[in-house]
């Protein structure tokens, strides 16, 4: 078998998705034997994903400031400007939560699932406060890939 790319040369690996034959270059070029077709499909599933993933933390995001501005009535513009960006961490802040907690609690009553749910909120909003700059970061920076 042959490279897909250069047909002269002796293929030495597979693509790991589709099973096309990649030569030495082709192989090294990214960091696991993948074709050039098939980075190009995972890339437009992983931009999409992104998207998805930003609308997300701005859906759930601003109606959580905006409760947050009804709650506390910020006086200055610092804190209001504040209020929105803890807001806008709760979904960030609640998938690094997420990743970092076991799955537990499963035998709950639906009072221990809403305690459970508020107190994963809150702390949420405060994790969100370091996750969400990164994420953001992270994501742009695929994005621009
Ligand atoms: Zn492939
Ligand atoms: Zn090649």
């Amino acid at each position: 078998m042959n490279c897909i790319n250069h047909s002269t040369d002796i293929a030495v690996s597979q693509c790991m998705y589709c099973g096309k034959g990649l030569c030495v270059e082709c192989t090294g070029k990214f960091s696991k034997p993948v074709c050039q077709d098939c980075v190009s499909v995972f890339r437009k599933k992983q931009k999409r994903a992104i998207v998805m993933d930003i609308l997300l933390t701005f859906l759930i995001g601003l109606p959580v400031s905006i409760l947050l501005s009804s709650l506390f009535h910020p006086t200055s513009p610092d804190y209001k400007y504040f209020l929105i960006y803890l807001g806008l961490g709760i979904v960030p802040g609640w998938k690094t939560l997420s990743r970092v907690t076991p799955q537990m609690f499963l035998f709950m009553s639906l009072l221990g699932w809403a305690i459970y749910f508020f107190i994963k909120g809150i702390l949420s909003l405060f994790v969100g406060l370091i996750s969400f700059p990164l994420l953001m970061i992270k994501n742009v920076m695929i994005l621009l890939k």
